[in-house]
């Protein structure tokens, strides 16, 4: 074991703020990282505050690591001292079941050991993110960050990046398919550089017109102000996809008639209830599907940061001072950030 730093929360209500603690000595299998960067995600603010219920305290966030290997196990093989690497959203799964067998760890049927707040499968311990100094993980969960990759701009590709990837990918976006995104946030503006990358026309909803020329910025080849009944009726039957990375709850209703027949809408932003109640007939008439879809496995997440470099796609970053994560988190919940914060974590030893 040796001493940490970060900042983590003590409860639903208080701010973060610095802690030291207990991180363990490398396992056979683990890779001990110093953190460089750690991108701020919205998931951070839910779970901070136990938005989901199921927040475990002392909470420290961050899961779009990334850092340079200081040591390592004695069985690791892909990673050596030296390496920069990244760190999503998992650090361990069972490694046996069918989703991990097919690398969907994200999916593992006895459920992943996330990041952050939940327990070490060898030790019990509450896992503690990325918002510090150094982490410890098991080397199948730590991925090599392309060289051509700016290392800062990098780091949100780990969640933002791979949970937008995914679900266009696993969906088989391709050239002349009309995508549309919904919010564009940290997750948004990713997914408008993603379906652009796949060739797709794209389209994002946003409740902010003065977005609009920033998403033209970003790839959008339209923008629909969604506060705006008119433009969304117009919008009638269009789309072949909705990637919709809102945060809270919101009237799906609208959104479903702008797909056409066949159409899939694609939830990664919301896990509570759907309220206002969706109509099944939108589903139903047209043959529509609504889907949802977790971050993405350890070899597509190796892949996203891969296609990133190859396609010159980067995060828009701003770079945070961690003692300004509190304000930076309510900057983010006023939509004021474009498009993500990132921690430099020279800030934490000052
Ligand atoms: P951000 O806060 O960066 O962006 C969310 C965007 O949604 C905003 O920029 C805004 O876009 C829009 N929005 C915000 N509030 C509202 C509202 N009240 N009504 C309508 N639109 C709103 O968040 P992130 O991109 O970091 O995360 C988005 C969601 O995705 C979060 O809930 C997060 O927990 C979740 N998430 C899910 C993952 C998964 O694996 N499924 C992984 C990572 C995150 P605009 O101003 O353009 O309308
Ligand atoms: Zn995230």
């Amino acid at each position: 074991m040796y001493t940490a730093i970060g900042y983590a929360a003590q409860s639903a209500t208080t701010p973060l703020a610095p802690v030291k603690f207990e991180r363990r000595s490398p396992r056979p299998d683990d890779v001990a990282i110093e953190i460089l960067y750690c991108g701020v995600c919205h998931s951070d603010i839910h779970q901070a505050r136990n938005e989901w219920g199921i927040a475990v305290y002392p909470l420290m966030p961050g899961h779009e690591i990334v850092g340079k290997v200081t040591a390592i196990g004695a069985n690791v093989s892909k990673h050596k001292v030296g390496d920069l690497v990244g760190v999503g959203c998992m650090v361990d799964s069972c490694r046996s079941c069918d989703a991990c067998q097919a690398n969907l760890e994200q999916y593992c049927l006895e459920g992943p050991t996330m990041t952050y707040a939940t327990p070490d499968r060898v030790d019990g311990s509450n896992t503690m993110g990325g918002y510090s100094d150094s982490i410890v993980v098991s080397e199948h969960f730590v991925v090599r960050i392309p060289q051509k990759l700016d290392l800062a701009s990098a780091a949100p590709i780990l969640c933002a990046g791979i949970t937008t990837y995914s679900p266009l990918k696993h969906y088989g976006v391709k050239a002349g398919d009309k995508v549309g995104i919904l919010g564009m946030g940290g997750l948004g503006h990713m997914g408008i550089k993603f379906a652009k990358a796949l060739g797709a026309e794209v389209t994002l909803f946003t409740r902010s017109a003065s977005k609009a020329e920033e998403a033209r910025r970003q790839g959008a080849d339209h923008v629909i102000v969604s506060t705006d009944a008119e433009q969304m009726k117009a919008a009638a039957g269009h789309f072949d996809f909705l990637l919709d990375t809102i945060p809270v709850q919101h009237d799906l209703n609208p959104y479903l008639d702008t797909l056409r027949f066949d159409g899939v809408h694609i939830l990664v932003g919301l896990i509570e209830p759907v309220d206002p109640p969706m109509h099944a007939g939108k589903l139903v008439m047209s043959r529509r599907v609504l889907a949802g879809s977790l971050i993405g496995g350890i070899a597509e997440t190796q892949e996203v940061l891969d296609f990133c470099a190859e396609h010159d796609i980067t995060c828009d970053i701003e770079m945070l001072d961690i003692r300004q994560i509190n304000e930076a988190y309510a900057r983010m919940i006023a939509g004021d950030v474009k498009y993500r914060f990132v921690i430099d974590m020279a800030t934490l030893k000052v």
